[in-house]
């Protein structure tokens, strides 16, 4: 089965009892036994609950792995991961990872005598030079947030593998639909569906995919024993946003395209980052890693704060908000919203500067967001003339 089919399909055959079409939305707690210890396989709605199991089996399908577990959030999904690691463990992060992946990591697992080394994971050289006779864990995202930079899943992986560490990519940025780090050797995927997999910035969730039994078995235990599971309705919600995720991240990859297009053609730009310009230097890898380059793109306006400022607040259509990877196009300025709490030096050191903007491009009609986009920047242009 395709991609499109599965997202529709996998998991969500009409309810036995009704024939409903749609998953139903089990709002309920605890499930009846028939007597002591015989049941139709729920329990307990923490531990197991019939939308989630629906959900759980798409994503994994989509992500062509074997389990999926969701979770209450996305970082609900990245803390159970964490669980997997003990006192004395070490990991190896990108630098540039979510900034709540960054604080739960450097501020609540440093609690527990995790040690964490962050650098840049494009450098094969520098992930190799880290590794510990403690290492447990390589984590990657990619492309990163906000500098769309790539890692190279299955250079790494070979980097690694044979020190028994363990890979999870966090694939929310590219969505299942355009890479599956599964088939690029990672042992463990994560997901926020909060952005592009529920699609619609009307839920908030996690997930997490695997192949490896062992490593089911545990996270499963961690799911159940820590409790962040998503309640019913949110997982309905995902499962909804995501039956037209094939449809979306096409529409997003297109309008991305054309923006970035737009963006290098202005002269109050200095550079734009994505990863579908062939002049990104990792434009090569991200045609064989991944199968699109999807909706995000980044880019650097002269004039730092106040031009970025001055931008945000001209537009009409482009909102500007945190999150991404809903349908409506949003603008984020990183070095004050997402990526505000890295100290200032460390922020620009790492390319997050002032006139630094990242669009979630939408799937709105492009026309709207180009002519949106153009008399922003015409009011930008003679503002800077003005002040020249
Ligand atoms: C948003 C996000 C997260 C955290 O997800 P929540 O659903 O907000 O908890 C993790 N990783 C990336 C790349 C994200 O964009």
């Amino acid at each position: 089965m395709k991609f499109s089919t599965k997202a529709i399909h996998v998991g969500q055959e009409p309810d036995p009892s009704t024939g409903a079409i749609m998953t139903p939305i089990y709002q309920t707690s605890t499930f009846a036994q028939s007597e002591i210890g015989v049941h139709k396989g729920y329990e307990y709605a923490r531990t197991h609950n019939p939308t989630r199991t629906a959900l759980e089996t798409c994503l994994a399908s989509l992500e062509n792995g074997k389990h999926g577990l969701a979770f209450a959030s996305g970082m609900a999904a990245t803390s159970c991961v964490g669980n997997l690691l003990k006192a004395g463990s070490h990991v190896i992060v990108g630098e540039d990872v979510y900034g709540g992946t960054y604080r739960l990591f450097a501020k609540v697992l440093t609690n527990y005598n995790i040690e964490f080394t962050f650098l840049d994971t494009r450098n094969l050289n520098l992930v190799k030079q880290a590794i510990k006779p403690n290492t447990k864990m390589l984590w990657i995202e990619t492309p990163t947030n906000p500098l769309l930079r790539l890692a190279d899943i299955k250079s790494l992986v070979n980097t690694v593998k044979s020190y028994n560490i363990i890979t999870v990519v966090d694939n929310t940025f590219a969505s299942p639909y355009f890479q599956n780090p599964l088939d690029l050797g990672a042992d463990i995927v994560v997901h926020s569906t909060t952005k592009y997999i529920g699609g619609h910035s009307d839920v908030v969730g996690g997930a997490i995919v695997v192949n490896d039994e062992n490593l089911y078995e545990e996270l499963k235990f961690h799911q159940n024993a820590v409790g962040g599971i998503p309640g019913p309705m949110d997982c309905f919600l995902v499962l909804r946003g995501l039956k037209t995720l094939s449809l979306r991240a096409r529409e997003h990859e297109k309008n991305a395209l054309a923006i970035a297009k737009f963006l290098k053609a202005q002269k109050s730009v200095e550079s734009v980052y994505y990863p579908g310009l062939p002049d990104h230097p990792q434009h090569d890898l991200a045609k064989t890693q991944m199968r699109g380059f999807g909706g995000m793109v980044s880019f650097v306006l002269k004039g730092g704060y106040e031009s970025a400022n001055l931008l945000s607040k001209s537009t009409k259509i482009f909102t500007l908000a945190e999150s991404l990877g809903g349908i409506e196009s949003l603008i984020c300025h990183p070095s004050s919203m997402t990526h505000g709490s890295i100290p200032e030096k460390d922020r620009i050191e790492r390319g997050i500067v002032d006139g630094l903007l990242r669009f979630s491009v939408g799937i709105e009609d492009i026309d709207d967001l180009i002519n949106d986009l153009d008399f922003a920047f015409n009011v930008l242009e003679n503002n800077l003339r003005i002040k020249v």
